[in-house]
């Protein structure tokens, strides 16, 4: 049976490597056995920085890319709380173990202390650290400071002599000298919070955390942690390292390179379907050559030792590509739904209109749908269907409305428009027979002009549809102005 557990702090908008960690915990959860468990822990220590929004955030994240959770502070579970602001008397608890057990203490070193502390062991060493001042001081003294109200952190001794050694499942064997880790550790801010390092061991301990799945940027912290099981006589979680996802420089992926929260791509109608298989690819490859792979495919086939070790560099237009067969592949309904705040923010619809023209945007996404790469992208789409004026969008728009006979065909479209009740699936079946057959004009030489007269545009979606989706009223202002216009 496999724990693992995504750990975020509430402190901001989830980042995309932050998503993919839990994805990929989420994945070797659920590619294993039935009894596997996924852990969700609010690391909100950190008291200024963290907020109940952004704890809300998580939870609506992840839901919305469809990674679900066994236990957390909305669902509850056997090692209650997962919050660990709620957590604080059990981390008390083995403060004073370690401390009775001497192997933690208080240090009262005043920051300038500290300061000087590292500036003198930076000239002798290459690494920076805490002298250990406080080692020394006697139980009467520490009572004393205490008594006095002094400021203490607590921290926990470590041995420079050692080599913490250890196998990561992705990055393989990892020794780390104690030596570097910058002496004595604090566990225990002088705020009485406890440091990240110290809450994540007791937590991923008393929740039984089998495998820790996170960044390589906490790779660093991993010796630390080691060591703190070891005073605590606990045996270590496997841990795998997974490598940072990098921009197209292959810098850290940042804000420079676009969107960084997974909330950016929702906002601009990528699909959760999209981004959860797009995710999973970076770092990890199927067996085969298949790349689109659906939730349950990806699920069967994850093995986190086929995580590799080079950095993942995002590729927008990978994404762009998954995200694009994904809208193909859905029904209309589904991205009229995910479209209409778009079209109403644009100011096409109102609210209202958006839920009465049902049918007609089924109509209007279906035409344009294949064309989408993200579902934002309808309102450049679509804003052909709204605007009553158009106008040739380019030179060789205009040019084909200069061609001989383009006035006398718009001229009997517009006649036809004029006499029929209702531009409707009949009206849009026979039309074209009709104009052949009135101006002798046909195939290019026929939908051309009425293409461009209508849509402004050489290339677009088929006529029939469009006149359907334009309707009377609008089809002849259109001809009218571009009649007087451009002809
Ligand atoms: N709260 C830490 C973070 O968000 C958790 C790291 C870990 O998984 O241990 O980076």
């Amino acid at each position: 049976m496999a724990r693992a557990r995504f750990a975020p702090s509430p402190t901001g908008p989830i980042h995309i490597g932050n998503i993919r960690t839990a994805l990929f915990n989420y994945l070797f959860v659920k590619s294993g056995g039935k009894d596997n468990a996924m852990v969700l822990r609010i690391e909100d220590t950190d008291l200024q920085r963290s907020s109940t929004e952004y704890e809300k955030l998580i939870y609506e994240e992840l839901k919305w890319l469809g990674i679900e959770w066994d236990e957390g502070p909305d669902k509850g579970g056997q090692y209650s709380p997962y919050r660990q602001s709620e957590r604080l008397d059990i981390y008390n608890e083995y403060y004073n173990r370690l401390i009775a057990e001497g192997k933690a203490y208080y240090c009262f070193c005043t920051p300038e202390e500290l300061e000087l502390d590292k500036k003198k062991t930076a000239c002798e060493s290459s690494s920076p650290r805490y002298s250990g001042r406080c080692r020394e001081l006697t139980n009467e003294q520490v009572k004393q400071y205490l008594e006095e109200g002094r400021p203490a952190t607590i921290r926990l001794i470590i041995d420079p002599e050692k080599t913490v050694v250890f196998n990561d499942v992705i990055k393989g064997r990892i020794e780390i000298d104690s030596d570097t880790l910058g002496g004595d550790m604090v566990i225990r801010k002088s705020d009485g919070m406890p440091t990240y390092n110290y809450s994540v061991v007791i937590d991923d301990h008393l929740m039984g955390i089998t495998h820790v799945i996170r960044g390589e940027d906490h790779l660093t912290n991993t010796p630390k942690q080691i060591l703190l099981y070891e005073a605590l006589g606990w045996d270590a979680p496997i841990f795998a390292h997974a490598p940072l996802i990098l921009g197209p420089d292959r810098t850290k992926l940042s804000k420079r390179h676009g969107n960084t929260y997974i909330g950016q791509y929702r906002e601009e109608g990528y699909l959760p379907e999209a981004m959860f298989n797009y995710l999973a690819l970076l770092s990890w490859s199927p067996e085969g050559e298949k790349e689109l792979l659906s939730k349950e495919e990806i699920i069967e086939q994850f093995r986190l030792d086929r995580v590799t070790r080079a950095n993942p560099v995002f590729d927008i237009n990978k994404l762009n590509w998954i995200n694009a067969h994904y809208i193909k592949e859905s029904p209309p309904e589904r991205i009229v739904e995910l479209a209409k705040p778009y079209l109403v923010k644009e100011g096409f619809l109102t609210p209202h209109q958006a839920e009465e023209r049902q049918e007609w945007l089924t109509l209007m996404v279906s035409t344009v749908q294949e064309r989408l790469t993200k579902v934002s992208d309808i309102t450049s789409l679509a804003r052909m269907f709204f605007d009553d004026q158009i106008a040739p969008e380019n030179d060789e728009a205009l040019m084909v409305l200069k061609e001989e006979g383009v006035g006398g065909l718009l001229q009997a479209l517009k006649s036809a428009v004029e006499k029929v009740g209702e531009v409707d699936h009949h009206f849009c079946s026979g039309i074209f027979k009709a104009l052949q057959k009135e101006t002798g004009l046909k195939g290019k030489k026929l939908f051309m002009p009425v293409r461009v007269a209508v849509t402004g545009q050489c290339h677009g979606p088929e006529l029939d549809k469009t006149f359907l989706l334009l309707g009377k009223e609008k089809l002849l202002a259109r001809l009218e102005h571009v009649l007087n216009n451009y002809v």
